[in-house]
């Protein structure tokens, strides 16, 4: 593959589509299979595996061998680390093939899939390779004749899940640090979008990774899910996606084994720009905070607070933006926007968008379907928009921004925390101790200063309040998947 612009969806290959459970291509007990849709076609590409409970079961069992007694648990961490050296590489060696799959499954444009999915994945692989002989406890001097240390233990065998925004990208932040600590995995994949998951599964095996170590299942929320997440032997569960199923999942754990918990959940971020900031820089970072990934990411600023001086000039400029955007087939060169995941996430943001105009906001551009095959969504802005209407308080997923004036910074500070989510925030000024002060005041796990959506494998990502429990990646990353043991030896 050589440019963009020969690629179809038939060219596409495409990999697995059985589930991965101790290191082999399975059916589901069940025998049943669901279709897996390209979203900018509605075609059917391929009928997949659907993992349930007794497959959950299988796995388990295959992760807690691989776990208690296989070659994982034999292996020095330095080994580990050069397991999952090897697995980037391989991923990094058939990016292209990657990006394109994911564009089939997805609807991102493949652009955006190679820039961005695939280095954020194969990076976040070798952040934590690099950790895996770096996790140690600490010697502690305690009163007596006591010695005493702490050991940095696995927690275990872990059910993880994913959502379909970023399929390549959350199955990396979920296997990486889990493996980097010596656990073993049951990933759950989202029905929308699983095949990338499944190539990398091939990878997996072609990398070295003992049977056991990466199960991986295909399969609905409702019942693989929930299996896993209420499984007595997990040890811990992992789960990114809505904060509904949030709730259930912390419940599930609470009815189980009191498992250990991760979440990493929606959002309303509100992104707030001050009128002393470049405006051009900006309106564009506004933009791409909204738009990018067809608004479908959990920390899409989705609240633009816009300071009223500067607030009509500025509109102007986001609304040419959002015209200008590039909405099509996302295999074709310069395409900005894809369709949505599925039709259902196409008939949700279609609904908040006409409950936007029913609430009294003032439709700018967009605001409709585009075409009339695929789940394409015209690039929307509405102005105006009070903070008690539908589409500032929940969460859209789609291309629809939403912008609100505000006077002074103790109004937008109390203004951009009057909310249940907490997980992104950003501020646009050239005011230092503006920039400072609000990124202190706002209760939101991620702070972006003028700028929006850089992220490193290094740098911790996770929501306060209802966004989410823990952080993901960095080293804080590493703290989900180790248990802290004390041992005092008498001497
Ligand atoms: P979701 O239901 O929360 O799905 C996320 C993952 O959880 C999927 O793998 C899903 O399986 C699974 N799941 C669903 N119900 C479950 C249950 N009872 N027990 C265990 N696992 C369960 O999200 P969605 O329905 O795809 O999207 C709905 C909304 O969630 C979006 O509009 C958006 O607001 C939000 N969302 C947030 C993120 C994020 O990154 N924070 C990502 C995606 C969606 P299935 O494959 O069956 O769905
Ligand atoms: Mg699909």
């Amino acid at each position: 593959m050589t440019a963009t612009a020969t690629l179809t969806p038939q060219s596409v290959k495409i990999g697995p589509t059985k589930l991965l459970i101790n290191g082999e291509w399975q059916n589901s007990a069940s025998g049943k299979t669901f279709p897996t849709i390209n979203p900018a076609t509605e075609e059917v590409i391929a009928q997949v595996a659907e993992a349930d409970a007794p497959d959950v079961e299988a796995a388990v069992k295959a992760a807690r061998r691989a776990f208690e007694d296989g070659a994982w648990s034999k292996m020095s961490a330095a080994d580990r680390g050069r397991l999952m050296y090897r697995l980037a590489d391989l991923i990094e060696a058939n990016k292209k093939e990657l990006a394109a799959l994911e564009t089939l499954d997805n609807g991102k444009p493949f652009g955006d899939a190679l820039a961005a999915d695939l280095p954020l994945t194969i990076a976040c692989y070798r952040y934590f390779a690099g950790w895996t002989d770096k996790i140690h406890g600490k010697t502690i001097p305690v009163a007596g004749p006591y010695f005493t240390y702490t050991r940095h233990e696995p927690v275990g065998v872990c059910g993880q899940i994913i959502p379909w925004n970023f399929p390549l990208l959350m199955q990396a932040w979920k296997l990486a640090p889990a493996l980097a600590c010596g656990c073993t995995v049951i990933l759950k994949i989202a029905e929308q979008t699983p095949l990338t998951a499944l190539r990398v599964g091939e990878l997996i095996l072609e990398a070295g990774f003992p049977p056991g170590v990466v199960n991986l299942l295909p399969g609905y929320g409702p019942t693989a899910g929930q299996a896993l997440a209420r499984h007595m032997d997990v040890d811990k569960v992992a789960f990114t996606g809505s904060t509904e199923v949030g709730h259930l999942i912390m419940k599930y754990a609470a009815e189980s084994n009191l498992k250990r918990v991760t979440l990493e959940l929606g959002g309303k971020s509100p992104n707030i720009v001050f009128a002393d900031t470049d405006l051009d820089a900006a309106a564009e970072g506004a933009h791409f905070a909204l738009f990018f990934n067809q608004g479908q990411c959990c920390c899409a600023g989705s609240r633009l607070f816009v300071e009223q001086k500067v607030h009509e000039q500025f509109v102007e400029k986001l609304v040419t933006r959002a015209k200008n955007r590039k909405v099509g087939d996302p295999f074709a060169r310069g395409i900005e926007q894809g369709p949505q995941v599925d039709k259902e996430q196409f008939g949700k943001v279609l609904g908040y968008i006409e409950a936007g105009k029913k609430e009294g906001a003032e439709l700018m551009c967009g605001g409709g379907r585009v075409g009339n095959k695929g789940y394409f969504v015209e690039p929307t802005v509405f102005n105006n928009v009070k903070d008690e209407m539908k589409i500032a308080q929940e969460e859209i997923f789609g291309p629809v921004m939403a912008v609100m004036p505000f006077k002074d910074v103790d109004e937008v500070v109390k203004r951009a925390n009057r909310t249940a989510y907490g997980l992104a925030a950003a501020v646009w000024t050239r005011d230092i101790e503006k920039a400072h002060s609000v990124a202190a005041r706002v209760r939101a796990g991620t702070v972006w200063v003028n700028c929006y959506d850089v992220f490193d494998a290094a740098a911790p990502f996770g929501g306060y309040k209802q966004s989410g429990l823990g952080r993901e990646l960095g080293e804080y990353g590493l703290q989900n998947y180790t248990e802290v043991k004390t041992v005092t030896v008498k001497i």
